[in-house]
């Protein structure tokens, strides 16, 4: 059993290629950002709970995170392994991860801060299928249409303002970032510049993989 955790700031773009990476790998990608919309939407305690936090730009607390990755891990499809993307932000939270499952490659996807805000500002998602567009570095073939579903549900975070984005960008520098040292301390940090073409980044990745 393997599992991978794609690392890096909001906006690194670790949910388009996890989806990519996990057609290669078979994994499952596991987003605590996509679960806790999820809650959000579905109005449980949780969702609302973690609602003041994602509102704010700020991390959800950890006990929360702990629980849902507990609970997701107990499902059949994680017997091979996971691939977590967003996940895990904080030391409390790999060291937590590293109870539950055994984590053996982490890819960090390196941004610089000055390219973070207009790679957020300009990105949405189909609603159908999850697909991850930009308006400027990777615009859907037909204006509003999906490539990959044919869905016209265009949809945009509500997180994925200036605002926000900088208190998601100073929490990534405060209580994300350490962990790049902490992985690299156990050996299995690889870093791929996330600065490039999509398809690049991805080449760079599987190689890292490898
Ligand atoms: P993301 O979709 O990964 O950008 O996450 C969106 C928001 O969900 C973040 O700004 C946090 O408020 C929250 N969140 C997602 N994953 C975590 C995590 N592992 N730890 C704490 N908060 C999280």
């Amino acid at each position: 059993m393997s599992s991978i955790v794609l690392f890096g700031p909001p906006g690194a773009g670790k949910g388009t290629q996890a989806a990519r990476i996990t057609q290669t790998t078979g994994l499952p990608q596991v987003s605590t950002g996509d679960m806790l919309r999820a809650a959000v939407k579905n109005g449980t305690k949780t969702g609302i709970e973690a609602k003041k936090y994602m509102d704010a730009g700020k991390l959800v607390p950890d006990s929360i995170i702990i629980d849902l990755i507990k609970d997701r891990v107990q499902d059949p499809d994680a017997v091979k392994g996971l691939m977590f993307d967003g996940f895990p932000r904080t030391i409390p939270q790999a060291e937590a991860l590293s109870n539950i499952i055994e984590v053996t490659h982490v890819i960090a996807i390196n941004v610089p801060d000055e390219r973070i805000v207009e790679r957020i500002c300009g990105r949405y998602s189909c609603g159908s299928c999850g697909i991850v567009y930009h308006d400027t570095f990777n615009p859907t073939k037909q204006d509003g249409v999906c490539d990959e579903c044919g869905s016209t549900d265009m949809k945009r975070r509500a997180d994925d303002n200036e605002d926000t984005v900088l208190q998601r960008l100073s929490a990534y520098h405060e209580q994300t970032s350490p962990l790049a040292d902490w992985y690299d301390g156990l050996g299995i940090l690889r870093n791929v510049n996330g600065d490039k073409a999509i398809d690049e980044i991805t080449k760079d990745i599987l190689i890292a993989l490898n």
